[in-house]
């Protein structure tokens, strides 16, 4: 759990956190925007071959989650911040955003029943390729192959990476973490090619799919969108847009726009940047969103936004990590500049060093 989430749970603990948290608004007006991946409750976590750092919370944490969420702090959507944020409105205090980046298909089967239950707005940015193929995103299946894969096979010199003799299965996903982070300092055309390399040369296409990591279906989003909430872009093929030609990036832009308007029949005016650290999105990358006709951003940076100057094509998340107790949760939204979760700028949706404020 770490130094951070002993002390949230310790805040937790002594009662004094709605004391904090009231002290603390009068200081300061921002934004929090909780980022998630997948909620999913793992029967047996040796027996799960994915990123398990993209599994945020189980269904019973993440129901305890937004019980708390909705007794001490005020959900809103992310349309209604950017309507505010057109408008020059201000927002309530302790607004919260619920947010999901991907589209695996546990957000329609686990969290969507919750937050309708309890009627939580949310926004679900999905990489709209992915929709409806069945195919298991690339970096989980990065993950995959390495614990999967023959062992004399696993070797990648492409990220100058080796499997050591006789290495079991958490020397794998030790492995599988640092291929995460070294994949995504590739360029986009190198990161697909060597992701069809291993496919070809492992022998482990990945067109059969997985159930323990399936997209949902446009039938599932057409569902979650009539009962309220958010369908963003992430993207069509969850790519690092800040490595892209100018004319790779407005592909991704406007195609997932575009489908994502078809498919729902309502302007797509959000996104969220696929992988969101330093070097997944850029001021290029802001303008093209911009120009594409995105009114929200949403980087996967850890840390809140002044109200007083709201970027909000760039706007900072609090990511929610699967170890995160029910005492950190809470400290960590009622205090986040102390105790989130940190992300790397660099990289992201997985590599955790640093905090911006
Ligand atoms: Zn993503």
């Amino acid at each position: 759990m770490g130094m951070r989430g002993r002390l949230g749970e310790l805040c937790h603990r002594s009662g004094m956190l709605r004391m904090l948290q009231r002290v603390r608004q009068w200081g300061r007006h921002d934004l929090r925007i909780l980022a998630y991946h997948r909620v999913l409750t793992l029967a047996e976590r040796s027996h799960f071959d994915f990123d398990l750092d993209l599994v945020s919370a189980s269904a019973e944490g993440f129901r305890e989650q937004m019980l708390l969420l909705k007794r001490h702090f005020r959900p809103i959507s992310l349309t209604a911040v950017a309507t505010a944020a057109v408008a020059g409105q201000p927002l309530p205090p302790d607004a919260v955003v619920v947010t999901f980046d991907d589209g695996y298909d546990d957000n329609y089967r686990v969290a969507y029943p919750i937050l309708r239950e309890l009627g939580i707005p949310a926004t679900f940015f999905v990489s709209t390729g992915y929709i409806d193929s069945g195919l298991p995103y690339d970096y989980d299946w990065l993950v995959h192959m390495i614990l999967r894969a023959p062992a004399e096979r696993v070797a990648i010199p492409e990220l100058s990476l080796e499997l050591a003799p006789g290495a079991g299965r958490d020397a794998r996903r030790r492995l599988a973490g640092e291929a995460l982070s070294r994949i995504k300092m590739l360029d986009g055309e190198a990161q697909t090619a060597l992701m069809k390399r291993l496919e070809r040369d492992w022998g482990m296409p990945r067109g059969g799919g997985h159930p323990d990591c399936r997209p949902m279906s446009w039938k599932q989003l057409r569902e979650m969108h009539a009962a309220g909430f958010e369908i963003g872009s992430h993207g069509v093929h969850h790519r690092m847009l800040a490595k892209l030609s100018q004319q790779e990036l407005e592909f991704e832009l406007c195609e997932s726009k575009a489908v994502l308007e078809r498919q729902l029949g309502v302007p797509a005016t959000t996104i969220s940047y696929p992988v969101g650290g330093d070097s997944a999105f850029d001021d290029r990358v802001v303008d093209a969103a911009i120009t594409a006709g995105y009114q929200v951003g949403c980087s996967y940076i850890c840390g809140t936004n002044a109200l007083a100057q709201l970027q909000r094509h760039a706007l900072y998340r609090l990511p929610v990590e699967r170890m995160m107790g029910l005492g950190w949760f809470d400290a960590m939204l009622t205090l986040p500049e102390w105790l989130s979760y940190p992300t790397s700028r660099t990289s992201t949706e997985a590599a955790r060093t640093e905090c911006s404020p």
